[in-house]
C-alpha cells in the first residue's frame, strides 16, 4: 500500500516513517500543502490539519474534489474538529495528537479495507494453533473460546503475531504500543505481558527473552 504522509514536524514524521516502512507500507511524506497536492496518486494519505503553507482542511477538501482517495486526517489536541466538519472536508477518519502507533496502524488498515470495498476477511484472521485473531472484529479466541482482552493487551498480542517466533524487544514494544519516544519506567509492559499471558491459559504463548524483549510462540 502506498502511503502519503503530509507532515511538517520533523519529530513526529520521522519516527512515523520509520513505523510505517516497517509495517510494510510503502511510505513518502511531503512537508507542506502545496507539495501534497502535486503527488502522484497514492491509496491513502495522512494528512496533518497543521501545515505552514495552507490551511490543511483546504488541502484535504481539494484532494477529496480530485479523487477518492482514502484521507486520514492528523489533528492536535484541541482542534475544533468534529466529524460533521469532517464529513464536509471529505476526510475518512481522523486520529488526534498525541496518538499512539498501533492504534494509526488499525485506523490506516481499517480505512483502507473499507474503501477497498473489501470484506477483509481473507487477511482479518490469523490462526497459530489454538489460537485465532481477529484483527478487524478486535476477537482473539483460544481453542474457540473466546477470551476478553483489553486494548493494550491486544495491541501487544497482535504485535507478537505479526512475525511469530520472531523476539520483540522492550523498546519496539513500549514505542509501537504505548508511545513512540517512551522514555518512562517499563513495568507496565510486564504487568500487561503477566495479565495477557493469563488469559492465552498458557504461559507457553509467551516466551521471555530476559533483558531483551518477548516472542510469540504456539505451545508444543
Ligand atoms: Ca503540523
Amino acid at each position: 500500500m502506498q502511503l502519503l504522509v503530509v507532515e511538517d514536524d520533523n519529530s513526529i514524521a520521522e519516527p512515523l516513517l520509520d513505523g510505517l516502512k516497517r509495517e510494510g507500507f510503502d511510505t513518502f511524506r511531503v512537508e507542506t500543502g502545496e507539495a501534497a497536492l502535486a503527488a502522484d496518486p497514492v491509496d491513502l494519505v495522512l494528512l496533518d490539519l497543521g501545515l505552514p503553507d495552507m490551511d490543511g482542511k483546504d488541502v484535504c477538501r481539494a484532494l477529496r474534489d480530485r479523487s477518492d482517495v482514502p484521507i486520514i486526517v492528523v489533528t492536535a489536541r484541541g482542534d475544533e474538529i468534529d466529524r460533521v466538519v469532517l464529513l464536509e472536508l471529505g476526510a475518512d477518519d481522523y486520529i488526534v495528537k498525541p496518538f499512539g502507533f498501533r492504534e494509526l496502524v488499525a485506523r490506516i488498515r481499517a480505512v483502507h479495507r473499507r474503501s477497498s470495498g473489501n470484506s477483509g476477511s481473507e487477511d482479518a484472521e490469523q490462526r497459530l494453533g489454538e489460537l485465532v485473531i481477529d484483527r478487524r472484529a478486535r476477537h482473539v479466541s483460544v481453542g474457540g473460546r473466546q477470551i476478553m482482552l483489553t486494548p493494550k493487551e491486544f495491541d501487544l498480542l497482535t504485535l507478537l503475531a505479526e512475525d511469530p517466533g520472531a523476539v520483540r524487544t522492550r523498546e519496539e514494544i513500549m514505542d509501537e504500543v504505548w508511545d513512540p519516544h517512551w522514555y518512562g519506567p517499563t513495568k507496565t509492559l510486564d504487568v500487561h505481558m503477566a495479565s495477557l499471558r493469563k488469559k492465552l491459559g498458557d504461559p507457553a504463548w509467551i516466551i521471555t527473552i530476559r533483558g531483551v524483549g518477548f516472542r510469540l510462540d504456539v505451545p508444543a
